[in-house]
């Protein structure tokens, strides 16, 4: 399979890189976002947002998971708020996330996966909480807990200092937006007071 990677950027050096990329990124990069998305090979940020090289910074894990300041894996943070001066966090997920459903169904805390989505863990308690929802079909509890996430990881960006006073500045702002694999839109999804 590297072949098949190997022969397309042949492709790319032949039909589209060329002298403007070069002036264009000589002096560095100044993209204008920073995108948190899943890492489901089904959610191309630029490719579903119709940007180019040079617009998204871009950091992409299982369930898009923002672990919280304590943790100390903020560095895609810091560097897109403090370094790059992005003017917004977008923080994407996907109906149908593979991760979240692991969370749905359980995760057995051993394994890499599983403790990596202890990080996500809150939002599946969140919902636990709500009447009925046990009752749910599986495909409806998935579509809130991936919901549930997206709320949850604005929080956690949220406890990072840096990027709460460049909110408070307005210097920044955090979008959270969902993809819909079965028709590829991405809709916004409201925000709640915090
Ligand atoms: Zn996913």
């Amino acid at each position: 399979m590297i072949s098949k990677l190997l022969k397309g950027n042949k492709e790319f050096v032949r039909d589209i890189f060329n002298v403007e990329h070069l002036e264009r990124f000589a002096k560095g990069q100044h993209p204008h976002t920073c995108w948190i998305g899943c890492s489901d090979s089904r959610v191309p940020e630029n490719l579903i947002t119709g940007t180019g090289d040079g617009e998204l910074f871009v950091h992409r894990n299982i369930a898009n998971i923002i672990p919280a300041h304590q943790t100390e894996e903020g560095a895609v943070l810091e560097y897109a708020v403090e370094v790059l001066h992005v003017k917004q966090i977008v923080l994407c997920g996907h109906y149908g996330c593979g991760g979240l459903t692991e969370l749905l169904h359980g995760v057995d805390h051993r394994t890499h996966i599983g403790h990596w989505l202890r990080h996500g863990e809150e939002a599946l308690h969140r919902l636990q909480k709500r009447p009925g929802f046990h009752d749910l079909p599986r495909d409806e509890a998935l579509n809130l807990l991936v919901e549930e996430n997206l709320h949850l990881q604005r929080s956690n960006a949220l406890s990072y200092p840096f990027v709460r006073q460049a909110v408070k500045n307005h210097d920044l702002q955090i979008h959270l937006l969902i993809y819909d694999l079965q028709t590829g839109r991405l809709h916004k999804l409201e925000e709640r007071a915090h």
